[in-house]
This record gives structure tokens, sequence and C-alpha cells, in this order.
């Protein structure tokens, strides 16, 4: 099933992914192709916050006759079955990232160069969760991205993304 993969991964996390992405598509009638194999695989891989283009570039590389649309398809059914988590980081591109077996985190974004920085922070977690309850609120789920610029401009622009 996964030999159109030519990549050297860890072959759990990617199996695992797709018997989840598999369930998924059977239940609406889909098949997992070895294109959507070969697109979940270097989506898992690519290690960061993609965008459709990028990611349709990655595969690209590998797979000369795959189409944008194919990718761009795949990845709305990725965040559908909640292997990708959808963002919009304000530079104008939905950018997605794995969320497959990974724990919660919120995000530094660099306004002038784009670099997306993760973290994670137990007392924000904690603070956040004291501000809803005494709002007298049920916390189910939060986004925090904190825009600003790299502090260091050299390191800004050696990261700024040539468009
Ligand atoms: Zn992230
Ligand atoms: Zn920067």
């Amino acid at each position: 099933m996964l030999e159109s993969t030519s990549m050297k991964s860890d072959n759990k996390d990617l199996n695992e992914a797709c018997r989840v992405f598999e369930a998924y598509l059977r239940k609406h009638d889909l098949k997992l192709t070895s294109q959507r194999i070969d697109i979940l695989n270097h989506f898992l891989h690519s290690g960061a916050h993609v965008n459709a283009e990028e990611l349709f570039h990655l595969v690209r590389s590998h797979q000369p006759k795959i189409g944008y649309s194919t990718v761009y398809r795949t990845l709305k059914l990725l965040k559908e079955c909640q292997i990708a988590k959808e963002h919009n980081f304000g530079d104008g591109t939905i950018r997605y990232e794995n969320d497959f077996n990974r724990g919660h985190h919120d995000h530094l974004i660099c306004m002038q160069c784009g670099t997306i920085i993760e973290f994670e922070c137990p007392q924000i977690e904690e603070w956040q969760q004291k501000v809803a309850e005494s709002e007298g609120f049920e916390l189910v789920d939060h986004r925090l991205e904190i825009y600003g610029r790299c502090k260091n401009p050299a390191v800004c622009t050696r990261n700024k993304k040539v468009e």
C-alpha cells in the first residue's frame, strides 16, 4: 500500500494516519489512492505550516503528474478528518499543519518575514481557563496567535520568503 512513496519517513505515523484517512474516505465513497497517500506522506513530513501551493510543489517533485486541484482537495479532506488543521495567519494564504497525534500549541508570527514559531505555555493555558470560568464560560478550544517581528533583523531578512 505504501510502495508508491520513496520517502524515508516514520511509517508508523503514516500508517496510522492512512488508516484514519481511509476510514473517512470510505464513509464518503472515496478511495485512498496512491496519489492521496503520497500527498498525505509529504504533508505529514513537511514539518511546517504549508499552503496548498507549497505542498503541490513538494509532491510534484516526486509525482510529476499530480495536479494542483488534487492536492488542494486532498488537503480539504485531511482537514475534515482532523489530520490537518487549517490556519489563517494573515499572510493572504490558508496554511495547514499536521494535527495528527500532536498536542496543543500556539503560534508566534513574524509580520515581516512570515516565520511561524510554535510554543506551549502552561501558564497561558491556565489563565485562559480561569478567564473563561470567571465569565461563566466553558472553554472548548482556543487559538492564540501573537503577531510581531523577529528581534534580530539579520535573522528576519534571512528568513524572508522570496515570492
Ligand atoms: Zn503549528
Ligand atoms: Zn521575521
